[in-house]
């Protein structure tokens, strides 16, 4: 693959790692005990560029390249899950513009990605339509100049500050998947409302929203491609999205090593430290091998969209092992600090909670297995 990142990518990841470990870690500790949203911290994001990090420089953004991006990512998902999946998804939406909208959309909203107050989501999961996007049942209907939409949406992160939403709706009825669009949504139009989904187990201080759309206009140059191209865009977005979450796992198991090696120097028992105890040595070292393998996977898939090349297998590989390892590691670090590591004084707890969701988001482990086992197939 050769080098994969240039002195100026590894300035970037080295500038964001030390705002996140400066800035994020006690914050987002604060988010998840009382689930607030981490958008209050959004100001802060925006300055840093990370908000417009995949909008070409010709809008505004700082272009950075996908392996870069996904370190970067990393690093934020190391001090705080929550940030780093409402810059991810921010990041996405961003991804989508860019290769779907008209000329006069991109020029009109990927600059405005990059300011305050332009936060993005994408919406395509619903009450009876989570694995199997194609079922939506969100309709959007042709009228004069654009669509009328009306529907639910569920589980969209940043689902209450966003203001741009890439939806997903049923254009048409003949029972196929060229019956679903994409569209751009501005959130502040009549008829939009959103709630916040409180009680979630872990990313507490990221927003997720359920959202109701009731005969929303939206005008016709927010159709995003073409009709019946919604699953297509929804699809090839996830797989970027993917090396994403991946990263997020990568970010979160690596937390989780340093609590556990920290924390098995200081803590004696029988009079030595636990770190002199092979057992203890054996989850530090499987850990680390995992995170590096893990890490070897998402920059394989992010080189591979890097160069252009076809990375819907390779992304759903790094998803499924990066996430699966992080929930091993999360187990691994709890199981290092004993009793400790149960109550929520320790990080571990939270890293625990944290790991879980990276499972279950775009795209659950299972669904991984199918993207993957229907690629292996097509290759025979
Ligand atoms: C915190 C959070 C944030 C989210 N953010 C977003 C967002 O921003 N935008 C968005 O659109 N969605 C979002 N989602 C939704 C998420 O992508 C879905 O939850 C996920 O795709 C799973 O769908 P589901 O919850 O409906 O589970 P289901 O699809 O009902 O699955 C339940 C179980 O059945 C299994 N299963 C389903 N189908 C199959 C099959 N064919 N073969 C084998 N097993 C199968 C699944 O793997 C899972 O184990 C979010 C969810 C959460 C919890």
């Amino acid at each position: 693959m050769g080098a994969l990142l240039t002195q100026d990518d590894s300035l970037l990841i080295e500038a964001v790692r030390d705002f996140a470990r400066g800035d994020l870690i006690e914050r987002d500790r604060e988010w998840d005990r009382t689930e607030t949203s981490c958008c209050t911290h959004l100001k802060v994001l925006y300055e840093m560029g990370l908000l417009g990090l995949r909008v070409p420089e010709a809008y505004g953004g700082l272009a950075c390249p996908v392996v870069a991006y996904a370190h970067i990512i990393r690093e934020l998902a190391a001090c705080s899950a929550s940030v780093a999946v409402t810059v991810a998804v921010h990041n996405m939406v961003a991804l989508i513009l860019h290769r779907f909208a008209g000329e006069e959309t991109r020029s009109e909203v990927l600059p405005q990605l990059c300011q305050s107050g332009n936060l993005a989501a994408f919406a395509i999961s619903e009450p009876n339509a989570g694995s199997d996007p194609g079922s939506a049942a969100t309709r959007a209907e042709r009228v004069d100049g654009g669509y009328r939409v009306s529907g639910s949406k569920f589980w969209v992160t940043n689902g209450v500050t966003g203001r741009w939403f890439v939806v997903l709706a049923r254009t048409d009825n003949t029972g196929t998947s060229r019956d679903l669009s994409m569209l751009l949504l501005d959130a502040n139009s009549d008829g939009v409302s959103r709630n916040m989904i409180k009680g979630k187990l872990g990313i507490r201080g990221s927003e997720t929203a359920e959202m109701s759309l009731e005969d929303v206009f939206i005008p016709a140059d927010r159709l995003l491609g073409q009709e019946g191209m919604g699953m297509r865009i929804g699809l090839s977005a996830l797989d970027g999205g993917r090396i994403g979450i991946a990263s997020q796992a990568v970010g979160i198991g690596q937390a989780c090593h340093e609590e556990m090696v920290r924390y098995a120097r200081q803590r004696e028992q029988f009079g030595r430290p636990i770190a002199d105890f092979q057992a203890v040595q054996w989850m530090i070292a499987d850990t680390q091998s995992e995170l590096m393998a893990a890490q070897q996977l998402i920059d394989k898939a992010a080189w591979l969209e890097q160069e252009g090349r076809d990375y819907t297998q390779a992304a759903s590989m790094a998803k499924l092992y990066a996430s699966e390892a992080a929930n091993r590691i999360a187990y691994r670090a709890v199981q290092v600090h004993g009793g400790s590591g149960y109550v929520n004084e320790f990080r571990v707890e939270q890293l625990y909670r944290d790991a879980r969701i990276t499972t279950i988001y775009e795209g659950t482990s299972e669904v991984q297995r199918i993207v993957i086992g229907r690629g292996l197939r097509r290759e025979g």
